[in-house]
């Protein structure tokens, strides 16, 4: 059965895309610590992300590093800090999220409340750095 970011990915159901490219999708977290906070994840599904193999583990970490870079430019931060959980949905994903202090990646933090129009602004903005890098 596909997992929840397959269906993402495929647009079977919907989210805040922020970047693309042939083998990666970025889209924000639904319960995000952080405006902007986003997740990167591989098209292909594979639960454990240290079980992919090394040359995708490694472009996956290029597409995040320029997903950061335009995250950054969007919320200025003072770093885009990068967390590896992976227990609640068997997908591998990289966590981006801007931070100004380390208690800004805690995880059990209250998550931020936000509407439609403002993911919808949040990915906006992300993406427009992200494509002017490219
Ligand atoms: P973990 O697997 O522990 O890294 O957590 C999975 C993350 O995926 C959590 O931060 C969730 O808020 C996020 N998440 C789960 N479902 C969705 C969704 N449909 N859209 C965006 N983010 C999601």
């Amino acid at each position: 059965m596909a997992t929840i970011f397959s269906k993402i990915i495929a647009g079977e159901i919907p989210s805040y895309k922020v970047a693309e490219d042939e083998r990666f999708f970025a889209f924000l977290d639904i319960n995000p610590l952080a405006k902007g906070h986003t997740l990167v994840v591989p098209k292909r599904e594979v639960d454990y992300l240290f079980d992919l193999d090394d040359e995708e583990l490694a472009a996956m970490q290029v597409f995040a590093k320029g997903v950061a870079l335009a995250i950054q430019q969007a919320f200025p931060c003072k770093k885009v800090g990068q967390a590896v959980i992976g227990l609640e949905v068997p997908h591998a994903h990289i966590h981006l999220i801007p931070i100004q202090r380390e208690s800004d990646m805690i995880f059990s933090n209250p998550k931020l409340q936000l509407t439609a129009e403002e993911f919808q602004a949040i990915a906006a903005a992300i993406h427009e750095q992200w494509a002017k890098n490219r």
